[in-house]
């Protein structure tokens, strides 16, 4: 992947890395939330072909290694919003769903029910691949079943964010179903 940079004025532009002959155009906006919070949108779309990526950046001081975890309990935690940064694992126990940190994870900005819609989508896929006679697929349609009942908030269930880098964060939509417990940066063990 080339490095080249060019620098005009205040904004810069770089060398597409799909097609490598259109320019990066970089767009920021920023963006509001209910709770006086903002969030910077970048986007990064190809002059030539259909390259466009987009990173949400939040510009809040929320920096804390933790662990952020929410009780979803009725339908309005599912509104409760979500931003996971790339350092940071999410997990719902309860459905077995588990997404890793890692250099290709996305940054995203959604709420509880756009992550199951994530997740739901994933295992659809997942249960389309497999054989008829496939023992687990009896297995993953029941999970997702548990899943359209988590949707629909027939089945409480917990989100757990837990970034070792941290800029993750959940805003409640009920504040007393949530919590965030510090994690020590030397022992990564939790800390009240
Ligand atoms: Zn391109």
């Amino acid at each position: 992947m080339s490095d080249e940079t060019r620098y005009s004025n205040e904004s810069y532009e770089f060398r597409c890395p799909k097609c490598k002959e259109g320019l990066i155009q970089i767009s920021q906006t920023e963006y509001d939330l209910p709770d006086e919070d903002k969030m910077l949108i970048i986007k990064l779309e190809c002059s030539k072909c259909d390259f466009l990526k987009t990173d949400i950046i939040p510009m809040t001081a929320r920096t804390e290694p933790g662990r952020s975890i929410l009780k979803v309990k009725e339908e309005a935690d599912l509104r409760s919003k979500i931003y996971r940064s790339p350092s940071a694992k999410l997990e719902v126990p309860e459905l077995e769903l588990m997404v890793n940190p890692g250099p290709y994870a996305d940054f995203y900005f959604t709420n509880v029910e756009g992550i199951l819609l994530r997740f739901e989508k994933a295992v659809t896929t997942y249960k389309n691949s497999l054989n008829e006679t496939d023992p687990k697929k009896k297995e993953v349609i029941t999970l997702l079943n548990d899943m359209k009942k988590a949707m629909n908030g027939q089945m409480p269930f917990t989100l757990i964010i837990e970034d070792t880098g941290g800029g993750s964060y959940i805003i409640p939509e009920n504040k007393q179903n949530y919590k965030f417990l510090k994690l020590d940066p030397n022992m990564m063990n939790e800390k009240n």
